[in-house]
């Protein structure tokens, strides 16, 4: 059971001009077994929001709650965040040189379940997570993210994802700068985390092509940091063909 609830959040960044906001009141539902998709155009306030539940510094919640399980996420520092059960792929993420991609990811399980996993279960879930995701076994003593292909970083999230398990995953632009191929292992990857029936899904694109993999239950149009319109997947069959013009303008003029 998991349920992360979000409700009229608002975020303003600190910016050269002061502080500007740019969540303007979002509220959103994510039960479990739910997979919700966000699409927007570019600057709607997308990552934002990804960034804002992941408690990054940069962000300042100016209204608003986000509970998992009825607990207070803002009140959680990130690690907490990390083992309450919620899981944030970075869009952009760092470079960790000479931490290799096998003890990154050992010791995040170990922070997040309070316990070292046991090693020999452990290499095999690793190996077994790294082979499906077509990452070559050598993939594990590398350094995190150093020289990484945009695919290979995308890969490694999704190994995250599978192998720390959480109860709720947003994932930001995962389908960004990847081909076909890589595309399809990815989704594949998702959709075999989503395979238990009760994980949480915040799906967050700019387009369509991802939601042919990963099939939305809900999806919600992000437009100048509120959510314009829901509606369920054929939603998304609409944006493909008619794009966020009218939305945009809609939220311009009001
Ligand atoms: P999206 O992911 O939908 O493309 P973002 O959440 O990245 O949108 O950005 C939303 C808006 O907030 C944009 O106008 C962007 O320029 C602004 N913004 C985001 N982060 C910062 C920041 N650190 N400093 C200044 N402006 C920011
Ligand atoms: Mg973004
Ligand atoms: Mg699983």
């Amino acid at each position: 059971m998991s349920k992360l609830e979000i409700n009229d959040l608002r975020v303003s960044v600190d910016t050269e001009d002061g502080p500007k906001e740019i969540l303007k009141g979002v509220t959103l539902t994510i039960n479990d077994g739910e997979t919700h998709a966000i699409m927007g155009p570019n600057g709607s306030g997308k990552s934002t929001l990804a960034y804002s539940i992941a408690g990054h510094p940069k962000y300042t919640i100016t209204g608003g709650t986000v509970t998992l399980d009825g607990d207070d996420v803002l009140a959680m520092t990130v690690d907490e965040r990390a083992r309450a059960g919620l899981f944030l792929a970075m869009q952009y993420p760092v470079e960790v040189p000479g931490v290799s991609v096998s003890n990154f990811l050992r010791t995040a399980k170990t922070a997040i379940d309070g316990e070292a996993p046991k090693l020999r279960t452990w290499v095999k879930d690793v190996n077994g997570v790294l082979e499906q995701l077509n990452l070559d076994p050598t993939f594990a003593s590398r350094s995190v993210n150093e020289g990484f292909s945009g695919g290979e970083k995308k890969r490694h999230e999704i190994a995250q994802l599978e192998l720390l398990d959480p109860k709720v995953a947003v994932l930001d632009e995962t389908d960004s700068g990847l081909d076909i191929d890589a595309l399809k292992i990815v989704s594949e990857g998702v959709n075999r985390f989503k395979a238990d029936g009760d994980k949480g899904v915040l799906l967050i694109t700019h387009y369509t092509r991802i939601l042919r993999y990963i099939k939305p239950d809900f999806v919600h149009v992000f437009v100048d940091g509120r959510v314009a319109e829901e509606g369920g997947p054929e939603l998304a069959d609409q944006l493909e063909s008619e794009g966020y013009d009218k939305y945009v303008k809609a939220a311009a003029a009001s």
